[in-house]
């Protein structure tokens, strides 16, 4: 038995274990553990287990939470999708998976049920039959008469989790973490975070990606601490269910974090708080510095990836040393800094990041391995660039595919947002290169200000291109500014460069 599965079932086992809310209802430990147990013997009668794959597409609820465990304690493979997807992409999902299950909703639309047809699956449970109150399991019926095979109990190697990375740079990659890689990377995060029972969570981000999944939902039930779910975040309650819960940490995106410092803070609802985690996305030191000044609490920023089942990188909680700028050191994981030829760099010099440990994927799942995200040797190519200082702190400055190339010189788009998110009227902003017939690609700033009222920008603009010239090398300011009301964001809180790029070319048109 895989020691995630033992673990589960040893916390579900204790009398005072894990703790979810979801909106007012309170689930505790006895209510989880029978959920959990009910729901995973149903599905094992239903024959799925040995590495079945079964699509996981619920929202941020207690429902996720009882699936997304009987399925891995069952031997599954969860394979979490964005419930909201329309029924055609969910087809396409389910073929290119091989899916012998969907675990949904069960109010989704009548479309899905012909699509579900033409896929061989059937409406198995509904909120009547199956445990789970409000959702539906659909299953593909097998053609043949064979006897179910025998049930295994997942050991280490196990199978848990099938997913897609973000797709930030281009085409999603498949991601197959096993019960070993999903279990180291919770356990660093308990470690890391100093995570106990007296801990509450607030889950905010979606549970279809790795940061909620791991960081979020499985360190919180691992350490035997209280999750409170939200469906996703809502600026306008975000303090009060903080207060109301006496919310200790959030793992949260800088977006998230700029959208904060925007709204007032309920009184007294930060005091139970010891810290607010930023991954996923870079953090401009300025946002973190305006946060940490309006709420006064710490900012925790760490470094993951869905290759790397959620944590590479942290830092280390008060009164340990945060280096603004850096997402961390490596924790329980190898890291190192290479140049082209893949020979590690020294202290300081920048190169390409790559990571090989126990919760880091040895191989992309089922696709022909893109340039910029090799392997070697057990190494992952993080395709994102770096350094490391001195102390072992690692700065992220950039992803490879991101890298402006004016006139050949090389421009990393990180230095010029964070440069421009130090202007006070400046919510966020992204910087891309457009084709240039002079200079091959220009720097083009795409900027959200803090309050716009979509009128002129015009002094805005003059401001930004002085504090440009004044911070900046003249060839890495950008020739134009394009003042918006937001900016394409993916749901794990990225911004979407290679749309924004589509988004300025078809203004141009
Ligand atoms: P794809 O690989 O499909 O392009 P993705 O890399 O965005 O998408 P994820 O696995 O969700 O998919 O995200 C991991 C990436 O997020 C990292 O490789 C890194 O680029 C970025 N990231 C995570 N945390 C931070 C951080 N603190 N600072 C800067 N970037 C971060
Ligand atoms: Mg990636």
């Amino acid at each position: 038995m895989s020691i995630l599965t033992r673990s589960l079932w040893s916390m579900l086992s204790q009398t005072n274990g894990p703790v979810v809310y979801d909106g007012d209802d309170l689930y505790n430990t006895k209510k989880l553990a029978t959920d959990v147990s009910d729901l995973s013997d149903q599905v094992r009668e239903m024959g799925i287990g040995n590495e079945t794959k079964v699509v996981l597409a619920l929202p941020n609820s207690y429902a996720f939470t009882v699936a997304y465990i009987a399925l891995l304690l069952t031997g599954a493979v969860v394979v979490p999708v964005n419930p909201t997807l329309p029924a055609t992409e969910m087809e396409r999902f389910m073929s290119r998976f091989e899916a012998k299950a969907v675990l949904m909703q069960d109010d989704a639309e009548s479309g899905w049920a012909d699509i579900f047809a033409r896929t061989g699956l059937h409406p198995l449970g509904t909120a009547a039959e199956l445990s789970l109150p409000g959702t539906a399991l659909w299953l593909r019926v097998s053609a043949s008469s064979e006897q179910a095979p025998e049930l295994r109990t997942p050991d280490e190697d196990a199978p848990a989790v099938l997913m897609f990375t973000s797709g930030t740079t281009g085409n999603p990659k498949g991601v197959l973490l096993r019960h070993r890689h999903v279990m180291a990377a919770a356990l660093h995060v308990v470690e890391s975070h100093a995570l106990t029972q007296e801990d509450v969570s607030y889950c905010i981000l979606p549970l279809f990606h790795i940061n909620a999944q791991v960081i979020v939902l499985l360190s919180t039930l691992l350490s035997g601490g209280t999750l409170v779910m939200a469906d996703r975040f809502h600026a306008s309650r975000f303090w009060q269910d903080v207060a109301k819960h006496q919310v200790t940490w959030v793992s949260c995106v800088p977006t998230i974090l700029s959208i904060l410092t925007k709204r007032d803070v309920l009184e007294g609802s930060t005091a139970s708080l010891r810290f607010v985690r930023s991954a996923s996305a870079p953090l401009s030191p300025a946002i973190l510095a305006r946060f940490e000044s309006q709420v006064g609490v710490p900012v925790i920023e760490s470094y993951g990836m869905t290759e790397a089942a959620g944590q590479i990188c942290v830092n280390p909680l008060p009164p340990g040393l945060r280096k603004t700028g850096s997402v961390g050191k490596p924790y329980g994981i190898d890291l190192k800094v290479v140049d082209d030829e893949g020979r590690a760099v020294a202290a300081f010099d920048v190169g390409e990041i790559a990571i090989r440990g126990a919760n880091v994927i040895e191989g992309y799942w089922n696709v022909g391995e893109e340039p910029g995200s090799a392997t070697e040797q057990g190494w992952i190519h993080t395709g994102d660039l770096g350094y490391v200082d001195n102390d072992g702190y690692v700065f992220i400055t950039g992803r490879r595919k991101e890298i402006i190339n004016r006139a050949g010189e090389k421009l990393s788009p990180r230095e010029i947002e964070d440069t421009l998110n130090g202007h006070i009227d400046v919510a966020s902003s992204a910087v891309i290169g457009l084709p240039d017939p002079l200079y091959g690609e220009r720097v083009v700033a795409w900027v959200v200000p803090t309050d716009f009222d979509g009128t002129d920008a015009t002094q805005l603009k003059r401001e930004l291109q002085a504090l440009c010239l004044r911070s900046l090398a003249k060839h890495k300011c950008p020739s134009e500014f394009i003042v918006a009301r937001s900016v394409p964001v993916g749901p794990t809180g990225k911004v979407q460069k290679h749309l924004l790029r589509d988004k300025v070319a078809a203004a141009r048109l």
